[in-house]
């Protein structure tokens, strides 16, 4: 395979990836239908940031957001169903029922672990150590700049801390289940090492929960726009949105079995960090995952970072040990 070349890299030598807006397939069928998945991601994230800004105080607590959440996503899957980009990436029963394990396993393990030794020991930590009457500059800003504020700082963590799975290789080891996923849904955002969800969890959480308006309208963001990373739909995403966000085409790139093509598009909500630190490839893939599309089980995810981190380790001892002896018959 030729590849393309993007900047110095060549993208698409190893699996097929889909390179530059201009060639990506847009929504067939009636005008209505267009018009309707041309606009629903904007109308939804424009809804919901009215809806935190003026909701009265009684509804402005996290566990609307957690209602809206589970809704929107309960929505999404019908849509998937609807509209669905590639029809390789239709949900089977087996997908189904491997998805919900790990969104079950991530809404109740994770959020226990979380509280105890996640974020929520580290906010604590520097909530107690610092003098928060200094951030009143903060509090004092306008709410959506405060949400931007904590949406962009937030990403900019979650895209080092990505772009490190990539590149240091134990934690890399956490986040290899991730990249096994062999079509994008949904759920599969969920679907994973929980070691890693643990790191990725960090990111999220909030430093901010002292100010929940602008938390929960930063949170409004990531659901809006980051849950489209992981799904099956086809949009006609408007140009300013694939430009500052990160969209289902960016992150199939990030899960292309093309090796250069998966070391682009760290971003989580947003794109502008790839943009700026020259990770980001405007395109879309459909054939996914690792070693071919092996599909990885569920036991083997669970597992994984510590048998390969075992068995990288032993290679590397006894590669050392049998060094200085026998150099000669190596
Ligand atoms: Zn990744």
């Amino acid at each position: 395979m030729a590849g393309v070349r993007v900047g110095n890299r060549i993208i698409g030598a190893d699996a097929p990836v889909t390179v530059g807006w201009e060639n990506i397939p847009k929504v067939e069928g009636g005008p209505v239908k267009r018009f309707i998945f041309t606009y629903f991601q904007p109308f939804v994230l424009f809804s919901l940031i009215a809806f935190w800004y003026y909701a009265p105080n009684s509804l402005a607590v996290a566990t609307t957001a957690i209602i809206i959440g589970i809704s929107f996503r309960v929505l999404l899957i019908g849509i998937e169903l609807i509209n669905p980009r590639h029809k390789s990436w239709q949900l089977t029963w087996k997908e189904l029922c491997t998805d919900l394990f790990y969104v079950g396993l991530g809404y109740t393990v994770l959020r226990m672990v979380d509280v105890y030794i996640g974020d929520g020991a580290i906010i604590g930590a520097i909530q107690g150590a610092y003098d928060w009457d200094k951030f009143s500059w903060f509090t004092g800003l306008p709410l959506l700049v405060q949400a931007l504020m904590i949406s962009l700082i937030f990403d900019f963590g979650q895209y080092w801390m990505h772009r490190g799975m990539h590149n240091w290789y134990p934690l890399w080891l956490t986040h290899a289940p991730h990249h096994y996923i062999t079509q994008l849904n949904i759920n599969k955002g969920a679907v994973g090492n929980p070691v890693e969800l643990f790191l990725i969890g960090l990111g999220i959480g909030g430093f901010f929960d002292f100010l929940p308006r602008a938390a929960l309208l930063a949170g409004t963001l990531g659901l809006a726009i980051g849950t489209y990373q992981h799904i099956n739909v086809r949009f006609n995403t408007p140009k300013w949105w694939r430009f500052l966000f990160n969209t289902t085409e960016h992150h199939s790139v990030h899960h292309s079995q093309d090796f250069e093509a998966s070391r682009s598009n760290y971003g989580s909500t947003w794109i502008i960090f790839d943009r700026l630190f020259g990770t980001c490839i405007d395109g879309e893939a459909e054939k996914l995952g690792m070693e071919g599309g092996r599909r990885m089980q569920i036991s083997e995810t669970m597992v994984y970072p510590f048998t390969e981190g075992y068995k990288t380790t032993k290679e590397w001892v006894q590669r050392r040990l049998r060094r200085p002896g026998n150099a000669q018959t190596a």
